[in-house]
């Protein structure tokens, strides 16, 4: 409490708001005093002499090589935990190495774990394929259907892993109702937060038991690095995960660990202007003759509002969904190629939670693998438009998009 700011090992006090947090908590300042965090791009650590090697070894504690832990993934790690309201947090090299470290910490071959059917295309197959494989068994059930989650767990059940808002149809779940489930089963609920982050909502204090992260799309914002994370108590996250990362090696680089914890510290100010532009754009693609349906958890006209005011704290989320008129899926498609390919400026990509706005069309990326049938059935028509809204000014993201919009009703 007494040492300097530019000493290191430097206490704050208690009781500092997310938003200071997120500028200054966990800094692991060199003797030279660097104001902004330091980089430690170094695979190994020197040690100061044989015994101390061994006893870091040994225990844990300390640097040793940079798979089991580094400065700068440390940082990034304690200053996530903080801002998710967690005890402790895990770097991993995506969101989807946080997800293998988790399964492969938490489960064993004859386990069971429900799934929204309308989670991240790369998680559904990572569990219906891959996870299968080892004899991990999942059932997938509705996302906003709370009966159908309690209806599907076992005497197996270990885990119920949620995501909520979901790509691209921004369908909600409730974590307080999932997390009495989980336990009431004596398994633990796992939430996804890469689309809400922390700014908007944080599942543990909702009562999930692990907060799994991308860092690839909001937390880095600018679309630069992949990342992901684990957030959770320091049990789980010291007992379980970081042996299975230590020998696994789905680790963080500390470079992209940088990019990311700097990302942090305007994540607040970013996610909130993303969710302003964001809600005027789907008012705008409301209004316009040629738009069927908008999907944004922040308009009255979304089945689940009175959720999205009460879990993310009344914004709706950087994502907007909308789907063009048309009959058929041919014309459904034609129209929104036209919509698409008709944008001047606005990038055509599968990322989000970029500063650069990004269209893309589901139906042929990120749900191309499904059949037409399960499209159908998950609501996600060739005439389905995604725009994770950057941070351009809303009305040039409007124009550019009215480009395709205004003429495509006439299009057979
Ligand atoms: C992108 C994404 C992932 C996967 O993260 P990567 O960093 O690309 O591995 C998982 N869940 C959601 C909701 C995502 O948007």
């Amino acid at each position: 409490m007494t040492s300097k700011p530019s000493t290191p090992g430097h206490a704050l006090p208690e009781g500092l708001h997310p938003d200071t947090l997120a500028v200054r908590v966990a800094i692991e300042r060199s003797q030279y005093g660097e104001n902004s965090e330091a980089l430690y791009l170094t695979s190994g650590f020197v040690q100061p002499d044989s015994a101390t090697s061994a006893a870091r070894f040994a225990s844990g504690d300390g640097y040793t090589y940079t798979r089991t832990s580094n400065p700068t993934v440390t940082m990034f790690e304690k200053r996530l935990a903080a801002l998710e309201g967690t005890e402790a947090a895990i770097g991993a090299a995506s969101g989807m190495g946080a997800i293998l470290m988790m399964i492969m910490g938490l489960l064993k071959a004859g386990d069971h774990v429900v799934l929204s059917r309308s989670m991240f295309g790369s998680t559904l197959n990572l569990f219906g394929k891959e996870f299968a494989k080892f004899g991990v068994q999942t059932t997938f059930v509705s996302q906003t259907n709370v009966d159908e989650w309690r209806a599907a767990v076992q005497p197996n059940t270990r885990l119920l892993f949620a995501e909520t808002p979901t790509n691209p149809l921004t369908e909600l779940c409730d974590i307080a109702a999932l997390a009495d489930i989980a336990h009431q089963a004596g398994a633990l609920l796992a939430v996804d937060n890469a689309f809400a982050t922390p700014v908007l909502q944080r599942p543990a204090s909702l009562g999930a038991d692990l907060v799994m992260h991308s860092g690839t799309k909001y937390l880095d914002g600018q679309g630069r690095v992949m990342a992901g994370a684990l957030c959770g108590s320091a049990e789980l996250i010291t007992g379980k995960f970081a042996p299975v990362m230590r020998t696994a090696g789905m680790v963080l680089s500390p470079f992209n660990a940088w990019v990311v914890l700097k990302g942090l510290e305007t994540l607040s100010v970013r996610v909130k202007a993303h969710c302003q532009n964001a809600l005027t754009v789907a008012q705008w693609l409301e209004a316009q003759p040629n738009v069927a349906r908008v999907y944004y958890p922040g308009l009255p006209s979304h089945p689940q509002h009175a959720l999205a005011l009460r879990q993310m704290g009344g914004l709706g989320g950087g994502v907007v969904t909308f789907e063009v008129k048309g009959e058929g899926s041919e014309q459904l498609q034609r129209r929104a190629f036209h919509v698409i390919d008709s944008c001047s400026w606005l990038s055509i990509a599968t990322n989000l939670g970029d500063t650069k706005t990004i269209v893309s069309h589901p139906a042929t990326t990120s749900h191309g693998r499904l059949t037409e049938e399960q499209r159908m059935a998950a609501g996600m028509s060739q005439g389905v438009i995604r725009v994770a809204v950057g941070l351009e000014h809303p009305q040039d993201v409007m124009a550019d998009l009215a480009r395709g919009l205004d003429g495509c009703g006439a299009l057979n």
